[in-house]
């Protein structure tokens, strides 16, 4: 067996040439155990492990709080 062989941590696929790895040591050091684990297909699975959504801004989100009216 070599260890050569990476996998995507998000999907699974076996990396058959390129593939995507997160080079931000705060995110590394909070999301990864080991190197092997910082390794993505693509794009789209990186952003699933991270938890990326696309979000609608919200008509009532505009409430400022911490400051009251009198
Ligand atoms: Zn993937």
């Amino acid at each position: 067996m070599e260890d050569k062989e990476l996998h995507c941590s998000e999907c699974g696929a076996q990396i058959e040439d390129t593939y995507f790895k997160c080079l931000d040591d705060c995110l590394i050091a909070n999301f990864f155990d080991t190197d092997k684990e910082n390794c993505f297909c693509s794009e789209e699975c990186f952003c699933k492990y991270m938890s990326l959504e696309e979000l609608e801004i919200e008509d009532n989100s505009i409430n400022v709080t911490g400051q009251e009216e009198v």
